[in-house]
């Protein structure tokens, strides 16, 4: 089973110091305890104390791109939301799904990503990573929350730091790409991965002395 604090969540939407002092005395260690177990279904992709958003005008969906206005799905040519955040952030996939392709864009534009499929329908992107998670392979299994990458500056010249994330509807290739704005205005921000448990080590099997 999965975990989540959903008290240090909750820390992570107001100012440091006020909530902290709020989260100690008004809330019974009980009622923290029984609210452990639920995972929001919808988690933003980067975890923090704010939300990450395009800190440039060319980072919202829709913004002008040079020679992609051509497609009907995506405005001027923008086909995703840019999250600004700092070099090495995790990178959490949104909703539980598979991971559906691991690349590298030819064209440098999208550097390394991530497709992960989703069984409502959905496909989320992540592009402008550094390192993929260890365990990450297409085909596996992922929930909400969970760490795929480590944000980089993969295909990225001249913006500053930021996530590319994409949210599209439709069979590969023929995808049709939707503004996450308010998809992502309705994802929990959690202040850390919520990654699975580490496997415990296994135990070495010990033999007993052999009766002499
Ligand atoms: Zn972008």
């Amino acid at each position: 089973m999965r975990k989540l604090v959903i008290g240090l969540a909750v820390l992570a939407v107001g100012s440091k110091s006020s909530s902290l002092a709020v989260a100690d005395e008004s809330v019974p260690a009980p009622e923290i305890e029984s609210a452990v177990e639920n995972v929001p279904e919808l988690i933003f992709p980067i975890a923090g104390e704010e939300r990450a958003e395009p800190k440039f005008a060319e980072g919202k969906f829709g913004a002008y791109r040079p020679g992609r206005s051509g497609r009907r799905d995506c405005g001027r040519g923008h086909c995703g939301i840019d999250l600004c955040a700092t070099m090495g952030s995790p990178v959490m996939v949104v909703m539980d799904g598979v991971v559906a392709q691991i690349d590298r864009s030819q064209t440098g534009e999208g550097g390394s990503w991530i497709r992960v499929e989703h069984p409502n329908g959905k496909t989320t992107w992540y592009m402008h990573l550094a390192r993929i998670r260890e365990g990450i392979k297409v085909g596996a299994d992922v929930h909400a929350g969970e760490t795929i990458a480590t944000l980089g500056r993969t295909g990225v010249t001249t913006s500053p730091t930021h996530l590319h994330f994409a949210l599209t509807v439709g069979k590969p290739g023929r995808e049709r790409h939707l503004d996450p704005t308010s998809f992502l205005e309705k994802a929990a921000l959690v202040a850390a991965p919520v990654d699975p448990e580490p496997k415990k080590p296994k135990k070495a099997l010990r033999s007993e002395a052999p009766d002499l």
